[in-house]
């Protein structure tokens, strides 16, 4: 019996939800997976939660996330449509429970987990995000990436190249994106929300930095038919990715003076200073208020915060 075959959905205690849309498990009833075809050999499925990276050919099916267990049975039979070979490896791009939610049903069933090292690390403990005043209990040991990675790694697969490789304090401090190097794709996980502010988990490790220089990385590897799968959002162009990027580092680079002139965090989001972005990038799961938080938060981690009354008043 092929592992495929094998996959019994776990008891939903498994399940580590994390509480905002879209990262919230809801009722997953009535969710269908959409096949989105990519390039030959190459899919982006959605559902609910993280985009899935499926890559099918001789060697088996390869998957990327996997939402959440309640979703499991309903993705292997997206995968089974389309090929007769077993998922025989599952790489996560991050910790986060919209992602990793269907790794205790896949290990069970003996599909190879990998990620990075941080990955496995933050969810063999209770992790806390602040951003969500949020809980996830630590997983059950068959739901843990059994290899683990620190720099990169590499899979010489389906006649393609899938380079792996980890970029530092993004949307986490376990970020990996995939480059099928053949078919010219990226899955860059939660580093790309895709026409969207992105969720930064600073409880996590993330920072603006790390996301502007996820983006940058990636689009230094690209051309005009690269496609790229995003952690949340549409299929993504390169034009789309630059756009994006764009857009990160000018809310940094408004938010950051404002931060060294001393300005509180309260201030700076009443300050609204993305509110020309809001209509174009605000409308995704990330408000704008939340957002500017977020990116406050990440850069007190890298930022000196000078006390309000030591900044020296003009003429004063
Ligand atoms: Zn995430």
């Amino acid at each position: 019996m092929t592992p495929i075959r094998k996959i019994q959905t776990v008891a939903a205690a498994a399940v580590v939800v994390l509480a905002a849309a879209p990262l919230a498990a809801q009722n997953l009833d009535n969710v269908q997976i959409k096949t989105v075809p990519v390039t030959d050999g190459v899919y982006m499925l959605t559902g609910q939660g993280g985009n899935i990276g499926l890559s099918i050919g001789k060697d088996g099916a390869f998957l990327i996330d996997d939402q959440y267990a309640p979703l499991t049975e309903k993705i292997v039979n997206a995968v089974t449509a389309l090929t007769d070979e077993p998922i025989r490896f599952l790489v996560n791009t991050h910790w986060h429970g919209d992602h990793t939610g269907g790794n205790e049903n896949m290990g069970t069933s003996g599909v190879i987990i990998v990620a990075h090292e941080n990955v496995r690390e933050r969810m063999s403990t209770t992790q806390f995000i602040e951003a969500f005043q949020m809980t996830a209990a630590a997983s059950p040991e068959a739901a843990l990436p059994v290899i683990t990675f620190t720099d990169a790694l590499t899979f010489h697969y389906n006649d393609d190249v899938l380079h792996v490789f980890h970029v530092e304090h993004a949307h986490t401090d376990g970020d990996a994106i995939i480059h099928f190097r053949e078919a010219n794709v990226f899955h860059m996980g939660d580093t790309f929300f895709n026409g969207m502010y992105p969720f930064i988990d600073v409880s996590s490790g993330g920072t603006i930095d790390g996301m502007i220089e996820a983006a940058d990385k990636v689009l230094k590897l690209t051309n005009r038919k690269t496609k790229i799968i995003p952690g949340h959002g549409p299929l993504g162009t390169v034009k789309d990715l630059r756009k994006y990027r764009d857009m990160l580092e000018l809310v940094r680079d408004r938010i950051r003076p404002m931060m060294l002139a001393g300005k509180y965090r309260d201030a700076v989001i009443a300050a609204k200073p993305t509110r020309d972005l809001d209509k174009k990038w605000g409308r995704g799961f990330m408000k704008p208020d939340k957002w500017v938080g977020i990116v406050f938060d990440g850069m007190m981690n890298t930022v000196k915060h000078p006390r309000p009354d030591r900044v020296p008043v003009p003429g004063g």
